[in-house]
């Protein structure tokens, strides 16, 4: 069938395409996949200590109608070569604020590329975004991953003070696995950092982990930033962060990245329930 022979094009295409050849090719196929409706947003929640809801992560997912569910690791960095991340954004935000009311939750934290900031018109554009779903900016979260400080002036930091003006809180994703962590700690203004889970994997078992956590939560406390530890997937690791002082825990022992409806379905038994 027609599908069939689309697979065998795309792998046999991988093995000889050259990778700038190989990138336009997704590139074509990620256009195509916004118009078909193709992309969805899974939630993962992040809790409290004592486990209440503080607030949900957008997480895109494209579900590709040959190579069936495939992860944004896999195809962000490629539409961050072009003006596609600037649209992939553009359809994470308008989803994002479609579903917040079903959501019931204080806060959606959506992930956003240092490429999208470097467009002038970024935090202009979101603003419009959420007065038209009439939603303020104390409602969202910007994560961004942390790359090079930020230069006075540059678009990304006018992007950044403007959100904020708005009420949107920024958070530095994956903090500790990039290359600048205490520079960005001296010039940006933000209001949350979230541990990189490599800090978190192995942190019941390797000291020197535990004491750069423990660092951290000092400075952010200093600071008056919140401290969100990823990738929390045991009863231990969960124990030993809160102890180090993180106020905010996301990963698998907390809940799992869901589509809207699994979520909805979940509350509608738990409602039934009461
Ligand atoms: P991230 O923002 O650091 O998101 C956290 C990632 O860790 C997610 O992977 C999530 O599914 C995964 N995760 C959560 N809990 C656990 C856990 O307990 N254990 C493990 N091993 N993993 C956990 P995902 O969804 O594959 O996303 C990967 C990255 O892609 C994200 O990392 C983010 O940088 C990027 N990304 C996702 N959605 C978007 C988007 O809408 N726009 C942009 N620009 N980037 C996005
Ligand atoms: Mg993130
Ligand atoms: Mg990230
Ligand atoms: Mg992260």
């Amino acid at each position: 069938g027609k599908n069939n022979g689309r697979g065998a094009v795309v792998a046999f295409d991988r093995e000889l395409l050259t990778e700038e050849r190989h990138q336009r090719f997704v590139e074509r196929e990620l256009r195509a996949a916004i118009l078909m409706d193709e992309l969805e947003l899974y939630y993962q929640p992040v809790r409290t200590v004592d486990g209440g809801l503080r607030s949900v992560e957008a997480l895109l997912r494209w579900r590709h109608s040959v190579r069936g569910m495939i992860s944004p690791a896999a195809f962000v960095p490629i539409a961050e070569q072009s003006d596609l991340i600037g649209k992939l954004g553009q359809w994470v935000l308008r989803r994002a604020c479609a579903d917040f009311p079903l959501l019931g939750v204080p806060a959606v934290a959506v992930n956003v590329s240092a490429a999208e900031l470097r467009n002038p018109d970024y935090a202009a554009h979101f603003a419009e975004e959420i007065a038209n779903a009439g939603l303020p900016g104390e409602n969202f979260i910007v994560e961004i991953t942390e790359t090079a400080p930020l230069q006075k002036n540059s678009a990304e930091r006018k992007n950044l003070e403007f959100l904020r003006a708005l009420g949107v809180r920024i958070a530095v994703d994956d903090f500790g696995a990039g290359h600048a962590s205490l520079g960005y700690l001296r010039d940006l203004s933000f209001d949350i950092i979230k541990i990189d889970r490599a800090y978190v994997a192995e942190i019941t078992s390797r000291p020197v982990d535990s004491m750069i956590v423990q660092s951290i939560c000092r400075i952010a406390a200093d600071l008056g930033v919140a401290v969100i530890a990823e990738g929390v997937e045991t009863p231990e690791q969960h124990a030993v962060l809160a102890e180090l002082g993180c106020t905010g825990f996301q990963g698998f022992l907390l809940g799992r990245p869901e589509p809207l409806e699994t979520i909805l379905a979940a509350e509608g038994r738990a409602v039934a329930a009461a």
